[in-house]
């Protein structure tokens, strides 16, 4: 694939910062107008995109359409719905000193936009902040990940079919292509990644003083209480796993789970695996393949020193180079000092791990950073009421 040279983003650069003045005075109207355009070639485009990400890492059509094609046009549907409402001043009451006077909050553009993209939900993510930020009266810059080439093209025809390039314009480049694009002064930054990249681009913006809104990844543990409905726990966890092949920021990335279920558990957990995904996970067409060799490289590493340790595997731990396949595999108990229970796991590798009592369960989720997601499965409120009030993190998902 062709990266877009450095001249032309330059280019690019200056015609949005020349074209935002115009682009924030957009009528309510003309927003929506160009976000109907949109939808109607995010329609057109289905196949094209079924087809560019089996492509890319095999993901299957099904997977597509409830991940990648399905929220994006929720997501459009969401904002033509309530954009006239987020664009309507807000009347603000004055102070009783202030009784004379009148207030209001008006929402504005914030100007030319950059948005940068991982590459492992490469539709959607750079679709719906895109979605956001033109809502929202900006110019886009949308610099897409390099590893998924085939629907990087599928997502450039559509924006070339809908916006002005002064409005939205595809970047197409690896480091160097974001490093220099990160000198430039855009208005606001969203970058969704990794932590270690999300640090190089909160400095770059920091240069610039330019806003900007980090969503990063990390450990999203799923706690299992003694008193719970195990198989549907199960079932939901093996999903949320296993999905894009573990490659999802907000997939469970171990079971923190009550000590006394344990071997119920692992049998439960083994059996739904096998009717999930079969015999032979590597014929399923449901389950999806690494992303490329670097990513294969890094998850192998996992495997080979829980084997050095003999760390039990209750499933999978099956590998193919070529196919940049690993198995759906589960391990119990692996040291804390593993490089899976220290990284965020990002494949499918589920270690199972337990706690004795609730305090212990709190004392492990905040031994560790602050999770992106949280998941608790337990019919005993008190329980989940602890770990919610107890512990912090981007979200928490109970029963789910
Ligand atoms: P990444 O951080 O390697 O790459 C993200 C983007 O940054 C890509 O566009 C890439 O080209 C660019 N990039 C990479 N190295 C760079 C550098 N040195 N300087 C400037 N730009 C650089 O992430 P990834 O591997 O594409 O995606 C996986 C990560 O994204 C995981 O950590 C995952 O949890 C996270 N993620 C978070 C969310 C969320 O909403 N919070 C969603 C999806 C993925």
């Amino acid at each position: 694939m062709n990266y877009t040279s450095i001249s032309e983003i330059h280019q690019q650069f200056e015609a949005q910062r020349q074209f935002k003045e115009k682009n924030r005075k957009l009528s309510l109207e003309k927003r929506l107008s160009g976000l109907q355009k949109l939808e109607a070639n995010i329609l057109n485009s289905e196949k094209e995109i079924q087809d560019a990400l089996y492509k890319d890492f095999k993901k299957s059509n099904v997977e597509t359409s409830i991940t990648e094609f399905s929220p994006t046009l929720n997501e459009l549907k969401f904002v033509q719905e309530n954009l006239h409402k987020w664009m309507k001043p807000q009347k603000v009451p004055s102070p009783l000193k202030y009784l004379t006077l009148r207030g209001k909050i008006l929402s504005e553009p914030k100007g030319n936009s950059l948005i940068i993209t991982p590459w492992n939900y490469p539709f959607f993510l750079p679709m719906t902040h895109s979605i956001s930020s033109l809502a929202a009266g900006n110019t886009v810059m949308l610099k897409l990940s390099e590893l998924t080439p085939n629907i990087n093209l599928v997502i450039e025809k559509i924006i070339k079919n809908t916006f002005l390039p002064e409005q939205m314009k595809v970047i197409f480049g690896s480091v160097e292509e974001t490093t220099e694009i990160l000198k430039l002064k855009f208005d606001h930054i969203h970058f969704t990644g990794s932590p270690k990249v999300g640090k190089i681009v909160m400095e770059a913006a920091s240069k610039n003083l330019s806003d900007i809104t980090l969503e990063l990844g990390g450990k999203s543990p799923a706690v299992i209480d003694a008193d719970s409905d195990l198989k549907s726990a199960v079932k939901s966890l093996i999903w949320g796993k296993f999905v894009n092949a573990g490659q999802t920021c907000i997939a469970p990335d171990y079971i923190l789970a009550d000590i006394s279920i344990k071997t119920e558990l692992e049998k439960i957990l083994k059996e739904e695996i096998q009717k999930a995904f079969g015999d032979e996970p590597q014929n399923s067409k449901d389950f999806a393949r690494i992303i490329n060799q670097k990513n294969f490289k890094r998850i192998t590493e996992y495997i080979e020193e829980l084997k050095n340790l003999n760390v039990p595997f209750l499933c999978g731990g099956n590998l193919n180079e070529n196919e940049l396949y690993i198995s759906p595999t589960v391990v119990s108990e692996p040291p804390n000092e593993t490089k899976i229970m220290q990284d965020e796991i990002f494949g499918p590798i589920l270690p199972l791990i337990y706690f004795e009592n609730s305090e212990d369960a709190v004392k492990q989720i905040r031994s560790k950073e602050k999770p992106l997601s949280l998941y608790i499965f337990s019919k005993n409120n008190h329980f989940i009421q602890k770990i919610i009030s107890e512990t912090s993190s981007g979200s928490v998902c109970v029963n789910d």
